[in-house]
């Protein structure tokens, strides 16, 4: 086998999913490769064998010279913009960071004759869904920059895969915590407002106490529902879907990464409360722009499509972990 059949670009590497991905393709015998601009990342987040380029998606020149120096099997694209309430005060920002510079990664994909893509998608692109757990055919009808730039790259894929001899996975996450069991990464985001994150930066002293942004919403005790995902196991999804990928070249796969169950903002916060031993003080606020009542996977078409078994569906074992990272962080 020739080197490059197991080898992987994997943009936004050195962040807090794209590490995970990193340590589960490495784990599962691939060699890796990491394009990351450090806006968030953080290069610590690697293992030392890791090739690293410091530098920006958007750059084909700098992208054309990484392939041609190293063929890669496959491109697994996490670089990008995450934040919804960021993304409705900064549409361009967004659509240029998330869709402007993936076009730029996917000709510069396309240019190389890379064959296999796994992309980074989000529920964000259902918006307000009709019915819970919400599928992958229903519509899709973002209510926020983030979800409507992750959609148009999703598009671009689909375009692109018809047009080329690409495939690609979209992998459509829900609401992704935790670290990994071992502590080799976590999340380090310095602005974090993911709602686990910033519970575990309460426990540890980081922070006063957690904003309830929004307590009227038509959901069983008011408080917004997600459907929580633990890294680990989402990493995971990645390399399996690369492998059903290069298994038939000519299907590609759009899939929800969720665990088909929602929690509450009170129930994460409970067991918060619960793991640490603590009580988190909660401050009730008003809905935060752009943010859906409720939003949960159904999961059947992932599970009937790979050979995914989650490890880490336990609420608290994704809190306990999560924790454990931030605690490490504490100590520096
Ligand atoms: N949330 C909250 N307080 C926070 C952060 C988040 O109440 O400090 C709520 C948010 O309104 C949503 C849920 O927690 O209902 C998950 O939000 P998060 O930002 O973690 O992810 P999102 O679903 O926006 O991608």
């Amino acid at each position: 086998m020739q080197e490059h059949e197991r080898h992987v670009l994997v943009t936004g590497g050195a962040g807090y999913i794209g590490s995970h991905a990193v340590l589960a393709l490495q784990d599962a015998g691939w060699q890796v490769s990491v394009i990351d601009n450090l806006s968030t990342g953080n290069r610590a987040a690697l293992p030392p064998e890791v090739a690293f380029h410091h530098g920006d998606i958007g750059n084909e020149a700098l992208l054309a010279e990484i392939f041609a120096a190293r063929p890669a099997r496959a491109v697994m694209h996490f670089a990008g913009s995450i934040v919804v309430p960021e993304s409705v005060s900064d549409p361009l920002g967004y659509y240029h960071n998330n869709t402007v510079k993936s076009r730029a990664l996917i000709a510069a994909a396309v240019a190389a004759g890379v064959p296999h893509f796994v992309f980074s998608s989000t529920a964000a692109v259902y918006g307000e869904p009709a019915k819970v757990p919400v599928a992958e055919d229903s519509a899709k009808a973002p209510i926020n920059p983030y979800g409507a730039s992750k959609l148009m790259t999703e598009q671009m894929l689909a375009d692109t895969a018809a047009a080329h001899p690409l495939n690609y996975a979209a992998l459509r996450y829900f609401n992704v915590a935790g670290a990994d069991p071992e502590g080799r990464s976590g999340q380090s985001t310095p602005a974090a407002t993911h709602l686990i994150k910033v519970a575990c930066e309460a426990v540890v002293g980081k922070r006063e106490g957690v904003a309830i942004f929004g307590s009227d919403f038509p959901t069983p005790d008011g408080t917004g529902v997600r459907d929580y995902i633990h890294v680990a196991d989402l990493a995971q999804a990645h390399v399996l879907a690369l492998e059903a990928l290069i298994a038939e070249p000519t299907r590609s796969l759009v899939m929800n990464c969720g665990y088909g169950r929602g929690y509450s903002v009170r129930e994460v916060l409970d067991a918060a409360d619960r793991v640490a031993g603590t009580a988190i003080a909660r401050q009730e606020q008003p809905r935060r722009a752009g943010d859906p009542p409720a939003l949960v996977a159904d999961n059947s078409l992932i599970r009937a499509t790979l050979p995914w078994t989650p490890r880490y569906e336990d609420l608290d074992t994704i809190v306990a972990h999560a924790l454990a990272w931030e605690r490490k962080l504490a100590a520096g």
